[in-house]
């Protein structure tokens, strides 16, 4: 039997069904497990309180697949877990033609490591963890029997896979080669996603209902797409009427899908305009210019990838901020964003207040925003909520 057992009083969390054990719970490991193979999870009196993936080489030595000492962890199981998951996000979707959904959250869905996004016809697979490695065959083989899938594409090219001692993988797992670009509905919106060159798997699908949102503040606006990508906010805007879009973002392949979209919404190209080039020093030049907008969306990259670098990322956020502000008038709207879930909603808004406060503005939190429903967070795993943010209209 392989197993693992806990220390004595280390199956709290467990009991609490948070899906991590950390090495430091663990007194020993029994028979031998090889890197992502399950063993049995045992208190140190000896009962048996679930199953889960092992990971030598990770702080994270254990994920838990089952909390349910009957459950096996078989291809059964997997098939089991992702056809409820897909399931559960079929009220999104349904009727709405080709559309970008996560149908699979990692921990959130009872699958550690294991990340799932739809684009149409096509599935698109994240394996971050040995667990989830080892069982990619079951994986693959139940994902392409969901009904209405082409193909299933791979891009486990996660830095995260680096410290399970995984090597980055990216390619055709099952059934056919998506095309360069797959094109997605949503809402009144036209996407085209790059599932294999893309950021992520292609498109940042947890940011969809807060560009939903922006439809509200967009009419008659000049906006401002910080942090663009393919140019998601600035298309949404500029199809519930804003006059003017302006994409910022420091990758020019983001950049030229932005232009590609814009197209392939019918959008007049004299209404949007595409920059490429660092945001921080865009903003600052155009601050320097007295140069204003109505609307400024900003969803930088995670700034603190550790709690080491949090008050870094902090000024970071900072900075940004009081661009943004300085960038608007009296009325003016600010969608503002951290995807960093180690910065605390808390803290985040102590930012955006500092900045305003350096700007010499008074703003309101209108509205508190976060990840998509497709993204949910597990009630005992807060640490899969990491997406925050404001919209904030400026006051004075
Ligand atoms: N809002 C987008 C997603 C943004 S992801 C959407 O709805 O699709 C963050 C983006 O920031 C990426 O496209 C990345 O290329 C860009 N980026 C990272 N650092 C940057 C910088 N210093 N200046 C401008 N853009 C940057």
């Amino acid at each position: 039997m392989k197993a693992i057992v806990l220390k004595r009083g280390r199956e709290k969390s467990l009991m609490r069904r948070h899906p991590w054990i950390f090495s430091g719970a663990i007194a020993r490991v029994e028979g031998r497990p090889r890197a992502g193979e399950t063993v049995d999870i045992l208190a140190a009196e000896g009962a048996l309180l679930g199953r889960g993936a092992y990971s030598p080489r990770s702080q994270m030595t254990v994920r838990v697949w089952t909390f349910d000492p009957q459950e096996e962890v078989s291809p059964e199981f997997f098939a089991d877990r992702l056809s409820r998951a897909a399931e559960s996000r079929a009220a999104l979707t349904a009727g709405k033609g080709p559309h970008g959904v996560r149908l699979v959250n990692a921990e959130s869905d009872g699958l550690p490591g294991i990340i799932v996004d739809r684009y149409g016809e096509y599935l698109v697979v994240q394996f971050l963890t040995t667990g989830a490695e080892y069982w990619k065959a079951a994986v693959v083989e139940a994902l392409s029997r969901l009904e209405g899938v082409t193909g299933v594409y791979e891009r486990s090219d996660a830095d995260v896979r680096e410290k399970e001692g995984l090597t980055k993988l990216a390619g055709v797992l099952a059934g056919a080669e998506p095309p360069d670009l797959v094109e997605i509905r949503e809402g009144p919106c036209r996407f085209f996603v790059d599932i294999k060159r893309g950021h992520k798997t292609g498109f940042y699908l947890d940011q969809r209902e807060n560009r939903a949102m922006i439809a509200e503040f967009a009419r008659e606006a000049a906006m401002l797409n910080c942090f663009s990508y393919t140019g998601g906010f600035g298309i949404a805007a500029l199809a519930a009427g804003a006059v003017a879009a302006t994409n910022v973002d420091s990758s020019a392949p983001a950049l030229n899908l932005a232009r590609q979209n814009a197209e392939l919404n019918g959008i007049d190209a004299s209404t949007i305009e595409n920059v490429e080039g660092d945001a921080f020093t865009v903003m600052r030049a155009w601050r320097d210019e007295g140069r204003m907008f109505d609307v400024i969306v900003l969803d930088p990259p995670k700034f603190a990838e550790s709690k080491a670098n949090l008050s870094r990322a902090s000024r970071g956020y900072k900075d940004i901020n009081l661009l943004a502000f300085k960038l608007l008038g009296p009325g003016g709207i600010l969608f503002t964003f951290s995807c960093s879930g180690l910065m605390e909603p808390e803290l985040f808004q102590k930012i955006v207040s500092d900045a305003a406060l350096d700007a010499g503005c008074e703003a309101q939190i209108i509205r508190r925003l976060g990840q998509a429903s497709d993204h949910p967070t597990l009630l005992s795993f807060p640490e899969s909520s990491y997406l925050k943010g404001f919209i904030c209209r400026v006051v004075n």
